[in-house]
């Protein structure tokens, strides 16, 4: 495989304007540096406390860049110009840290909306939701725990069990994927119990029902093999999403504080070499495992597009697809999807202060990774310069 495709910018960058493309390269200047993300997380949690009106501001800044819209329609444009490029969206409803009933409830709403709305779209063939927007954590962790629930908490998560009922049944029927995102350790086994479920009663003649695996843990490769001799057995198809995972400084940090070997993988080589062997793996069974590369790394990306050459897999199977964040990588996506692959990119959406945990989450990741913002700054520049603009 020619290791330069991604590095073609005027497809990347197709379908930003002058403006916005000078817009990204200076929110990347800006984020790649530490302290002013620190300085600007706190002034922004102190501005939204007091109430001053700094959605405008967010919405000039960082909102617009990594966020489709307030809701579904404002998400719509977005929608229309990737699919333009044969870029799908899989619209993510990214309000956080809202954990009552009522929340969880019109959490399901908005996905049974979107299941219904991607049902005539072809630009979304896939929808997505979070375990916690679903049930409460501390409800996920006691049973993951394999404690005892009270008579309240027993009725409490039946009405979780019921709302991931209720959205993989309508995927199934609307015949829309559905992937389930993946969270900490500590309540993710639950989650994941709740996910094989929804497999076995709605992967009968296909994969719909996706669950996540993160493979910046070790016991991951294990787990899926587990899960494949299950499905095997007992007849039905598998979906994963394969990602490396967004918690490892939480997880090393409890891991530490309550004395316990940390999940994480021990260094980011064995974490690459996790992920890699997970795609290889699914890769090698795909007549029954279905994949979702969410990654924004691109040796990765490679890997699986030699692999399936290799295979004989189709570059628009729909049995594999890749994704990456809006906001980020299009150098990947847009350039996937010019080659023919199948490519969909997580859009979020919702009220500006809702999603704010999102969007700090978004810049800390990119001062972090230091190498991913340098590669957006780079690539900009070199479009910038492409266009005979003024870098
Ligand atoms: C479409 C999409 C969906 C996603 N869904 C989820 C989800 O459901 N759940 C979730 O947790 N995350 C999710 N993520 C985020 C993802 O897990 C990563 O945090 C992010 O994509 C960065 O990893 P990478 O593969 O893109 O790239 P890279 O930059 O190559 O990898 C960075 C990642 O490597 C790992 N890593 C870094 N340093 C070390 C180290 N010292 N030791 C061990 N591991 C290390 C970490 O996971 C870090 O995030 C999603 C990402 C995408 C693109």
């Amino acid at each position: 495989m020619s290791k330069r495709i991604f590095d073609n910018t005027e497809v990347a960058f197709a379908l930003k304007s002058n403006s916005e493309l000078n817009r990204a390269y200076y929110l990347f200047k800006m984020i790649a540096y530490e302290p002013l993300v620190k300085l600007g997380k706190w002034l922004t949690h102190f501005a939204i406390k007091a109430k001053l009106p700094v959605d405008g501001l967010i919405r000039a800044t960082v909102f617009d860049h990594f966020c489709g819209g307030v809701n579904e329609k404002d998400c719509l444009p977005v929608i229309d110009a990737m699919y333009s490029k044969g870029v799908c969206s899989v619209l993510d409803y990214s309000v956080e840290g809202k954990a009552n009933e009522a929340h969880f409830d019109d959490a399901m709403q908005k996905i049974v909306e979107i299941i219904k709305f991607s049902a005539n779209k072809q630009a979304m063939p896939i929808v997505v939701f979070k375990p916690t927007g679903f049930g409460r954590f501390y409800l996920y962790q006691k049973k993951g725990e394999g404690k005892a629930f009270t008579k309240d908490e027993e009725a409490e998560w039946n009405r979780v069990v019921e709302r991931y009922d209720t959205v993989c049944r309508l995927s199934k029927e609307k015949d829309v994927e559905i992937l389930i995102d993946a969270e900490e350790t500590w309540m993710q086994d639950a989650a994941d119990n709740l996910v094989t479920l929804m497999m076995k009663r709605y992967n009968t003649e296909k994969p719909i029902v996706y669950n996540t695996l993160q493979m910046y843990r070790h016991d991951r490769m294990a787990f899926l093999k587990n899960e494949h001799e299950m499905a095997k057995k007992e007849g039905y198809f598998l979906g994963y999403k394969i990602v490396r995972g967004a918690y490892m400084e939480k997880e090393n940090e409890r891991a530490l504080e309550l004395g316990y070997h940390s999940p994480i993988c021990d260094s980011k080589l064995a974490t690459d070499v996790n992920f890699n062997t997970s795609a290889k793996y699914i890769l090698d069974y795909i007549d029954l495992i279905s994949v979702f590369v969410g990654t924004h790394n691109e040796e990765s990306c490679y890997l699986v597009m030699d692999l399936m050459a290799e295979k004989g897999i189709s570059k628009d199977d729909n049995r594999v697809w890749f994704g990456q964040l809006y906001g980020m990588s299009d150098h990947i996506s847009f350039n996937l999807s010019e080659l023919g692959y199948n490519v969909a990119k997580y859009v979020p959406f919702g009220p500006v202060k809702d999603v704010l945990p999102y969007l700090i989450r978004r810049a800390e990741e990119n001062t972090s990774v230091s190498g991913q913002t340098g590669r957006e700054l780079t690539l900009l520049s070199i479009e910038k310069k492409r266009r005979k603009m003024l870098v």
